[in-house]
């Protein structure tokens, strides 16, 4: 099993014609609330991908939906905790060219605690897999009690901040990052694959890379090997939660036994099949549509 210690926020898209500028007041053609945040996503990926998934959390009085989105999908919600104030939320502007503005508002995700995080640990057994990310509070005290635990923790350093590039990734066993968040750990500016690649090695030589090159494709970048899985050629309408599809459907297969050029294969197609409709956790496929997909 796995345990995604993860972001639930609600989405709010406004679609506009213009992004609204500072002093003017613009209205919306359209609003369209969802289910969010990275944690939520990659939780139903990993879901959607057959996984055995524990999620832990924090939503505000405004967040229940988000509990029940989750239960639904039939990933653990025990974890998830309702907290007095507001829940996580990100504020999206959409213009007429499909453009996006985000405002997160951390909220709800800030009330994880460190008491919270040990209870959920001592669920899993050494060996088991943890899954973080940037949106919550107390990361680096998760890092190092999972570290603690025995565990193979996997990080998506997203979005990158100055305090994480700042943190000790040490206790980390793979890394699942964009081509963004590796030139800002690494600090290599170049634009070539392999530069990134060689940059990622040095800076993290006993750590697995997984690098996700959008429309190229991904890299899996261990000590021993490199693997590399080209994307499939599909019209994309919306990339939007195309890496948390990505990250949920490889680590649903490792989970499963596969190796890592099955698992680099199966979540390439879901990535595909996310990135051909609109929407972040309703565009992640189910695993019967991946099949057929990378059947036909
Ligand atoms: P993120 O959403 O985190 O920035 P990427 O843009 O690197 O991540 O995308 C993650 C994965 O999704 C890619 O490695 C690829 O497999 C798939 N993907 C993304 N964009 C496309 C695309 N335009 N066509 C096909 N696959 C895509």
């Amino acid at each position: 099993k796995i345990l995604n210690i993860g972001s639930l926020n609600l989405d709010r898209t406004l679609y506009v014609d213009k992004f609204v500028q500072a002093g003017e007041t613009v209205r919306a053609n359209e609003l369209r609330t969802s289910a969010g945040g990275k944690g939520l996503n990659q939780s139903i990926a990993l879901a959607r991908a057959g996984a055995t998934v524990i999620h832990t959390g924090a939503i505000g009085c405004d967040g229940e939906f988000l509990r029940a989105a989750l239960e639904n999908e039939g990933v653990d919600v025990t974890d998830i905790k309702k907290v007095d104030g507001a829940n996580g939320q990100a504020l999206i502007q959409v213009d007429e060219q499909g453009q996006n503005c985000i405002i997160v508002y951390p909220g709800s995700n800030n009330s994880i605690t460190p008491e919270q995080i040990d209870n959920s640990l001592k669920r899993l057994q050494a060996g088991d897999m943890v899954l973080l990310q940037n949106e919550t509070s107390n990361l680096s005290y998760a890092l190092s009690a999972a570290r603690a635990a025995g565990l193979y923790i996997v990080l998506n350093p997203s979005p990158l901040t100055d305090s994480l590039k700042k943190m000790n990734l040490g206790a980390v066993n793979c890394l699942i990052l964009n081509e963004t968040e590796a030139k800002g750990l690494t600090g290599c500016d170049d634009n070539s694959p392999r530069q990134l690649i060689s940059a990622l090695r040095k800076k993290y030589s006993d750590t697995d890379c997984l690098l996700t090159l959008g429309a190229e494709g991904a890299i899996y970048i261990s000590p021993e090997k490199i693997y590399s899985c080209p994307a499939y050629k599909v019209k994309a309408v919306d990339t939007t939660a195309a890496g948390d599809t990505f990250t949920g459907y490889f680590l649903a297969a490792l989970l499963k036994g596969e190796d890592i050029a099955a698992a680099l294969e199966q979540a390439s197609a879901a990535a595909a099949l996310a990135v051909t409709h609109i929407g972040a956790a309703g565009s992640i496929p189910n695993f019967a549509e991946v099949e057929k997909f990378v059947q036909s």
